[in-house]
């Protein structure tokens, strides 16, 4: 799904990672800086083997790759280095990453994130998704913690679709 710099940037557009006007200003900029730009596809895509492997290994109870989280960390030392406390709209105080309009910014707070789920007492409800053709992790925030699919309208509603007509090809 990271083909290029736009789906990159268009992830952290639908995930609220960058606002409409940040990636408005990164896709112009884009066409200027075609290296900028294929640098930072790169480094997304090598983040997210990284975040996968460190992941999966904790999933399936094997020793982390040393090198998945030393990239990991490369990241979230940037990340840290362009961390800052400011003022909340709401009162209060919220941490808060510079804007320097760099191609991989959106990186820094996806590292970020990937550190703090790791380092959290949520790490054992990280989940594969079930279905055989879908390869993305989840967070099993469900009271039961017995989730299956990584989103009930994609993965969990194919299953069930699937499931309706095994039944049916049973004759029951
Ligand atoms: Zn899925």
């Amino acid at each position: 799904m990271l083909e290029t710099y736009l789906d990159l940037a268009r992830f952290g557009e639908d995930t609220g990672l960058l606002s409409e006007r940040q990636f408005d200003r990164l896709i112009e900029r884009s066409f200027l800086d075609p290296d900028g730009t294929q640098k930072a596809l790169l480094s997304g895509r090598s983040l997210r083997e990284a975040i996968h492997d460190v992941f999966w290994a904790v999933m399936n109870q094997r020793p982390v790759p040393p090198g998945a989280l030393a990239r990991l960390n490369a990241d979230v030392q940037t990340a840290a280095g362009r961390m800052r406390v400011v003022p909340a709209k709401g009162g209060g105080f919220e941490w808060s990453f510079d804007d320097f309009g760099d191609f991989d910014s959106l990186l820094w707070p996806i590292a970020r994130a990937a550190a703090d789920l790791l380092a959290s007492e949520q790490l054992p409800y990280v989940r594969a998704c079930s279905s055989k053709t879908c390869e993305w992790f989840f967070l099993d925030t469900s009271k039961n913690h017995h989730r299956r699919w990584c989103d009930m309208t994609s993965c969990g509603n194919r299953a069930k679709v699937q499931r309706f007509y095994a039944r049916k090809k049973g004759g029951c």
